[in-house]
Protein backbone atom coordinates (compact mmCIF):
# COMPACT_ATOMS: atom_id res chain seq x y z
CA UNK A 1 0.00 0.00 0.00
CA UNK A 2 1.25 3.93 -0.70
CA UNK A 3 2.10 5.69 2.08
CA UNK A 4 2.28 9.80 2.72
CA UNK A 5 4.32 10.67 5.53
CA UNK A 6 4.38 14.01 6.65
CA UNK A 7 6.83 14.70 9.76
CA UNK A 8 9.61 17.19 10.27
CA UNK A 9 11.57 15.49 12.70
CA UNK A 10 13.86 13.80 10.09
CA UNK A 11 15.37 10.74 12.63
CA UNK A 12 11.61 9.60 13.31
CA UNK A 13 10.83 10.40 9.44
CA UNK A 14 13.79 7.95 8.49
CA UNK A 15 12.69 5.39 11.30
CA UNK A 16 9.33 5.31 10.09
CA UNK A 17 10.16 5.15 6.71
CA UNK A 18 12.37 2.02 6.89
CA UNK A 19 9.42 0.41 9.80
CA UNK A 20 6.93 0.68 6.73
CA UNK A 21 8.76 -0.38 3.97
CA UNK A 22 10.27 -3.15 5.47
CA UNK A 23 6.33 -3.88 6.26
CA UNK A 24 5.75 -3.84 2.78
CA UNK A 25 4.43 -0.20 2.34
CA UNK A 26 5.48 1.94 -0.50
CA UNK A 27 6.57 5.61 1.38
CA UNK A 28 6.15 9.16 0.00
CA UNK A 29 7.62 11.92 2.24
CA UNK A 30 7.25 15.61 3.44
CA UNK A 31 8.79 17.62 6.03
CA UNK A 32 6.84 20.39 6.12
CA UNK A 33 2.98 21.09 6.07
CA UNK A 34 2.97 22.93 2.97
CA UNK A 35 4.37 20.25 0.64
CA UNK A 36 3.00 17.41 2.86
CA UNK A 37 -1.20 19.10 2.14
CA UNK A 38 -0.03 19.34 -1.86
CA UNK A 39 1.20 15.94 -1.79
CA UNK A 40 -2.46 14.65 -0.51
CA UNK A 41 -4.38 16.71 -2.17
CA UNK A 42 -2.50 15.41 -5.25
CA UNK A 43 -1.26 11.88 -5.40
CA UNK A 44 -3.36 8.77 -4.39
CA UNK A 45 -2.52 7.32 -0.69
CA UNK A 46 -4.10 4.42 1.37
CA UNK A 47 -2.89 5.95 4.35
CA UNK A 48 -1.84 9.11 5.60
CA UNK A 49 0.58 9.30 8.86
CA UNK A 50 0.48 13.04 9.96
CA UNK A 51 2.48 14.89 12.79
CA UNK A 52 0.44 17.72 13.73
CA UNK A 53 3.31 19.85 14.98
CA UNK A 54 4.92 21.08 11.65
CA UNK A 55 7.06 23.98 10.05
CA UNK A 56 5.39 26.49 7.51
CA UNK A 57 1.79 24.55 7.94
CA UNK A 58 0.62 22.67 11.39
CA UNK A 59 -1.15 19.18 10.71
CA UNK A 60 -4.09 20.21 12.34
CA UNK A 61 -4.62 22.70 9.51
CA UNK A 62 -3.28 20.48 6.66
CA UNK A 63 -5.66 17.87 7.91
CA UNK A 64 -9.04 20.07 8.21
CA UNK A 65 -7.98 21.22 3.77
CA UNK A 66 -7.96 18.38 3.14
CA UNK A 67 -11.25 17.00 4.71
CA UNK A 68 -12.96 20.10 3.65
CA UNK A 69 -11.51 19.53 -0.03
CA UNK A 70 -13.66 16.10 0.56
CA UNK A 71 -10.65 13.90 0.98
CA UNK A 72 -11.37 10.40 2.29
CA UNK A 73 -8.15 8.92 2.76
CA UNK A 74 -7.57 7.67 6.37
CA UNK A 75 -5.41 9.99 8.17
CA UNK A 76 -2.95 8.85 11.55
CA UNK A 77 -2.01 11.84 13.48
CA UNK A 78 1.10 11.87 15.62
CA UNK A 79 0.43 13.24 18.75
CA UNK A 80 2.65 15.19 21.78
CA UNK A 81 2.87 12.73 25.06
CA UNK A 82 -0.15 13.45 27.53
CA UNK A 83 -1.83 16.27 24.84
CA UNK A 84 -5.36 14.74 25.19
CA UNK A 85 -6.36 18.01 23.21
CA UNK A 86 -4.45 17.63 20.68
CA UNK A 87 -6.02 14.29 19.98
CA UNK A 88 -9.53 15.85 20.79
CA UNK A 89 -8.92 18.53 18.39
CA UNK A 90 -7.35 16.05 15.93
CA UNK A 91 -10.24 13.57 15.62
CA UNK A 92 -12.59 16.83 15.28
CA UNK A 93 -10.68 17.80 12.49
CA UNK A 94 -11.14 14.54 10.79
CA UNK A 95 -8.18 12.33 12.27
CA UNK A 96 -9.15 8.31 11.87
CA UNK A 97 -6.44 7.44 14.94
CA UNK A 98 -3.63 9.18 16.86
CA UNK A 99 -0.65 8.10 18.56
CA UNK A 100 1.35 9.37 21.06
CA UNK A 101 5.39 10.40 20.55
CA UNK A 102 6.66 8.17 21.36
CA UNK A 103 5.10 5.04 20.27
CA UNK A 104 6.68 1.16 19.20
CA UNK A 105 7.08 0.79 15.26
CA UNK A 106 4.67 -2.33 16.11
CA UNK A 107 1.88 -0.54 17.35
CA UNK A 108 2.01 2.05 14.38
CA UNK A 109 1.85 -0.48 11.29
CA UNK A 110 -1.08 -2.50 13.54
CA UNK A 111 -3.18 0.87 13.22
CA UNK A 112 -1.86 1.78 9.82
CA UNK A 113 -3.26 -2.16 8.52
CA UNK A 114 -6.59 -1.35 10.06
CA UNK A 115 -7.01 2.00 9.11
CA UNK A 116 -6.30 0.49 5.17
CA UNK A 117 -8.70 -2.83 5.73
CA UNK A 118 -11.27 -0.60 7.41
CA UNK A 119 -11.15 2.03 4.89
CA UNK A 120 -12.46 -1.48 2.92
CA UNK A 121 -14.99 -2.43 5.01
CA UNK A 122 -12.87 -5.07 6.08
CA UNK A 123 -12.71 -6.36 10.06
CA UNK A 124 -10.23 -9.36 9.96
CA UNK A 125 -6.61 -9.00 9.12
CA UNK A 126 -7.01 -12.25 7.62
CA UNK A 127 -7.66 -11.63 3.68
CA UNK A 128 -9.57 -14.94 1.83
CA UNK A 129 -10.88 -15.48 -1.48
CA UNK A 130 -11.35 -18.40 -2.41
CA UNK A 131 -8.16 -20.72 -1.79
CA UNK A 132 -5.88 -17.71 -1.83
CA UNK A 133 -5.56 -16.51 2.22
CA UNK A 134 -3.33 -13.50 3.08
CA UNK A 135 -1.99 -12.52 6.39
CA UNK A 136 -1.97 -8.90 6.71
CA UNK A 137 -0.50 -8.75 9.82
CA UNK A 138 2.69 -11.59 9.25
CA UNK A 139 2.52 -10.75 5.07
CA UNK A 140 2.21 -14.49 4.24
CA UNK A 141 0.03 -15.76 1.21
CA UNK A 142 -1.35 -19.37 0.71
CA UNK A 143 -3.38 -21.69 -1.35
CA UNK A 144 -4.85 -23.94 0.25
CA UNK A 145 -2.74 -23.74 3.37
CA UNK A 146 0.29 -24.17 1.56
CA UNK A 147 2.88 -21.30 1.68
CA UNK A 148 3.48 -19.31 -1.36
CA UNK A 149 6.24 -17.19 -1.88
CA UNK A 150 6.22 -13.69 -3.16
CA UNK A 151 8.40 -11.11 -4.07
CA UNK A 152 7.20 -7.35 -2.67
CA UNK A 153 5.98 -6.35 -5.92
CA UNK A 154 3.92 -9.16 -6.24
CA UNK A 155 2.84 -8.60 -2.60
CA UNK A 156 1.77 -5.36 -2.74
CA UNK A 157 -0.05 -5.76 -6.22
CA UNK A 158 -2.04 -9.17 -4.23
CA UNK A 159 -2.79 -7.51 -1.42
CA UNK A 160 -4.14 -4.34 -2.98
CA UNK A 161 -6.86 -6.62 -4.90
CA UNK A 162 -7.26 -8.48 -2.16
CA UNK A 163 -8.51 -5.63 -0.24
CA UNK A 164 -11.33 -5.05 -2.87
CA UNK A 165 -12.84 -8.40 -4.07
CA UNK A 166 -15.09 -7.73 -7.02
CA UNK A 167 -14.05 -4.54 -7.46
CA UNK A 168 -12.40 -3.33 -11.03
CA UNK A 169 -9.28 -1.76 -10.65
CA UNK A 170 -7.73 -0.16 -13.40
CA UNK A 171 -4.17 -0.04 -14.30
CA UNK A 172 -4.10 3.47 -13.70
CA UNK A 173 -5.07 3.33 -10.14
CA UNK A 174 -2.34 -0.20 -9.44
CA UNK A 175 0.27 2.09 -10.83
CA UNK A 176 -0.37 5.11 -8.13
CA UNK A 177 -1.33 3.15 -5.58
CA UNK A 178 1.79 0.60 -5.89
CA UNK A 179 4.89 3.10 -6.46
CA UNK A 180 5.80 6.05 -4.93
CA UNK A 181 6.12 9.39 -6.72
CA UNK A 182 9.78 9.50 -7.77
CA UNK A 183 9.31 5.95 -9.30
CA UNK A 184 9.79 5.38 -12.72
CA UNK A 185 5.98 4.36 -13.71
CA UNK A 186 5.26 2.14 -16.52
CA UNK A 187 1.64 0.70 -16.43
CA UNK A 188 2.64 -2.04 -18.49
CA UNK A 189 5.20 -3.94 -15.48
CA UNK A 190 1.46 -4.00 -13.58
CA UNK A 191 0.76 -6.52 -16.29
CA UNK A 192 4.00 -8.43 -16.24
CA UNK A 193 3.54 -8.67 -12.23
CA UNK A 194 -0.07 -9.79 -13.28
CA UNK A 195 0.98 -12.93 -14.79
CA UNK A 196 3.48 -13.38 -12.83
CA UNK A 197 0.46 -13.93 -9.81
CA UNK A 198 -1.16 -15.60 -12.48
CA UNK A 199 1.25 -18.12 -12.21
CA UNK A 200 1.71 -18.75 -8.50
CA UNK A 201 -1.52 -18.60 -7.57
CA UNK A 202 -4.77 -19.92 -8.78
CA UNK A 203 -5.21 -18.79 -12.51
CA UNK A 204 -8.93 -18.17 -12.11
CA UNK A 205 -8.11 -15.67 -9.01
CA UNK A 206 -7.52 -12.21 -11.18
CA UNK A 207 -10.24 -11.75 -14.05
CA UNK A 208 -8.78 -9.33 -16.72
CA UNK A 209 -11.71 -6.80 -17.47
CA UNK A 210 -11.23 -6.19 -21.00
CA UNK A 211 -10.49 -2.33 -21.07
CA UNK A 212 -11.25 -1.23 -17.73
CA UNK A 213 -8.63 -3.53 -15.73
CA UNK A 214 -8.51 -6.24 -13.11
CA UNK A 215 -11.10 -8.27 -11.11
CA UNK A 216 -10.00 -10.28 -7.72
CA UNK A 217 -13.19 -13.25 -8.46
CA UNK A 218 -15.31 -13.06 -5.58
CA UNK A 219 -15.62 -16.18 -3.51
CA UNK A 220 -18.81 -17.93 -4.15
CA1 LIG B 1 6.97 17.79 14.64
Amino acid sequence: MRVLLVEDDPTLRAQLRTGLEEAGHVVDEADNGRDGHHLGATEAFDTVILDLGLPVLDGLSVLRRWREAGLTVPVLILTARDSWHEKVAGIDAGADDYLAKPFHMEELLARVRALIRRSQGLASPLLQCGAVALDTRSGRVAVNGQPVTLTSHEFRLLSYLMHRPGTVVSRTELTEHLYAQDFDRDSNTIEVFIGRLRRKLPPELIETVRGMGYRLAAPS
